[in-house]
C-alpha cells in the first residue's frame, strides 16, 4: 500500500491556504468542488502524495458535521491498492469495520471504499484503486 492522499476539514479555504502554502512553500496546485459530498478543496501535490483541504459549502455537509463535532483538523488518510474489491474481502475477514462493503466510483473515476475510523485507531481511512484503463 501507498499514502495516496492526506485529506484536512478546515472552516476556510482562504486562511486554511495561506498557513499550508507557507509551510510547503508554493500554492495549491489544484482547486475542485465535490457537489455531492458539499465541498470545495484545494488540493497540493507533494511528490506522489496528495494533501487536500476540505471546507464544506454547506451545514449539512459531511465535513460541516465533522468540524461542528472535533473541530478543524486530519478528516481521513487514504491509501492506494491495487485490488480495492480483494481488500476490502481481507479487511472484513479480519474484523475490521467497513463503511462500503463494495468499493463505489469516486472523483475523477477511481474506485473507493471507507473503513471505519473505530477500527483505524480513531482515523478515518480511505482505500482507493486507480480507474482500469
Ligand atoms: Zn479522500
Amino acid at each position: 500500500m501507498k499514502v495516496d492522499h492526506i485529506a484536512i476539514a478546515v472552516k476556510s479555504l482562504d486562511e486554511a491556504t495561506k498557513v499550508y502554502s507557507d509551510l510547503f512553500g508554493k500554492g495549491p496546485d489544484h482547486f475542485e468542488e465535490v457537489e455531492e459530498q458539499k465541498v470545495k478543496t484545494a488540493i497540493y501535490y507533494l511528490g506522489d502524495v496528495r494533501i487536500e483541504l476540505l471546507e464544506p459549502t454547506s451545514d449539512d455537509s459531511p465535513i460541516a458535521k465533522f468540524i461542528e463535532k472535533r473541530g478543524e483538523g486530519l478528516h481521513h488518510v487514504a491509501y492506494k491498492v491495487d485490488d480495492l474489491e480483494a481488500k476490502l474481502a481481507e479487511l472484513k475477514e479480519k474484523g475490521f469495520r467497513l463503511i462500503d462493503e463494495k468499493p463505489r466510483v469516486g472523483a475523477e473515476g477511481k474506485l473507493i471504499a471507507f473503513v471505519h475510523p473505530k477500527s483505524v485507531v480513531g482515523v478515518l481511512t480511505e482505500l482507493t484503486q486507480d480507474a482500469k484503463e
